[in-house]
């Protein structure tokens, strides 16, 4: 994700000769497809940042007080309460020389991650290694009285993650899945608080709904129009027909893929362009079939 401080001072502009209206515009955000964290110490929970949350609801119950546990505790990255032999990530990497590195299951916490005296303590019955491998759709029920936890879970199920675990290392989800998880981060981020003004954000994504179902495109929508709803700006990269006829304004790039594309072919909104038909544009003869089809 870069941030690009586009307002700052003279914008220097490259094929035209002005940006204009952008001033309402603070900050600018590309959510792209790019992998999130490179080290294996990096989760959805702890990149998402609700980790801190439930470490803290650790460290509350009456059994972590007695044995005097704060939440530092309950963190893998620390020293305190990890496993000692695997530094707890779970698993022990052996290197092999000439050979690909060799991971093994920790012999001594069996991938929990934490030493037997932390995995003692008990919420609702789950220790935090149980919590670590539960599914996503699964925590968001099991933490739904957790305003602070269950809100972000909800947003990662409503961007199809439900079945990612909160302790998947970052480096292994796609880049598709990276990419929805910052769009999540970011509405976690950009969603209203009382008393504080979110500053307005263009926010660009290169084709959000690569590798999705149906269902969850759906989904996606409804999570980028509560981007929009929220005062901000959504520009999409896409060729899902769905998400394009969702668009306040569509700007169709074509006549042709590749090097035979490029030009602009057609712009306006999804009902301006499926009445003129402009000739070049695939998109408008979809969005035309689309909407006679819809009545
Ligand atoms: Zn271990």
């Amino acid at each position: 994700m870069h941030k690009i401080n586009a307002h700052r001072g003279k914008i220097q502009t490259v094929g035209c000769t002005d940006i204009l209206g952008a001033e309402p515009i603070k900050r600018v955000l590309e959510v792209d497809q790019s992998p999130i964290g490179r080290t294996p110490r990096s989760c959805p929970a702890t990149y998402v940042g609700f980790w801190t949350a439930i470490r803290e609801l650790f460290a509350s119950t009456p059994e972590a007080k007695l044995r005097g546990y704060n939440a530092s505790r309950f963190s893998f990255n620390i020293t305190g309460g990890r496993c000692t032999e695997c530094l707890g990530q779970g698993v022990v990497r052996v290197e092999m020389a000439f050979l690909p590195d060799v991971v093994t299951l920790c012999e001594v916490c069996r991938g929990a991650r934490f030493n037997s005296d932390t995995l003692v303590v008990k919420y609702n019955g789950k220790t935090i290694a149980d919590v670590l491998s539960m599914s996503i759709s699964e925590a968001c029920v099991f933490f739904e009285p957790h305003p602070k936890i269950r809100y972000p879970l909800q947003l990662l199920c409503d961007v199809g993650m439900g079945y990612i675990s909160l302790g998947q290392q970052s480096c292994t989800l796609s880049g598709g899945e990276a990419q929805r998880i910052k769009l999540v981060t970011e509405l976690a981020r950009s969603t209203p608080k009382p008393g504080i003004k979110q500053p307005a954000t263009l926010y660009v994504l290169d084709e959000p709904t690569v590798g999705l179902h149906m269902a969850d495109v759906s989904n996606l929508l409804k999570v980028i129009h509560r981007l929009v709803d929220n005062g901000h700006t959504v520009v999409t990269i896409e060729h899902n027909p769905d998400v394009i006829a969702e668009a306040d304004w569509i700007i169709d790039l074509g006549p042709e893929g590749g090097d035979a594309g490029g030009q602009i072919v057609a712009s306006g909104s999804p009902v301006e362009l499926a009445k003129k038909m402009p000739k070049k544009s695939y998109t408008a003869k979809f969005l035309s079939e689309k909407f006679t089809s819809a009545g």
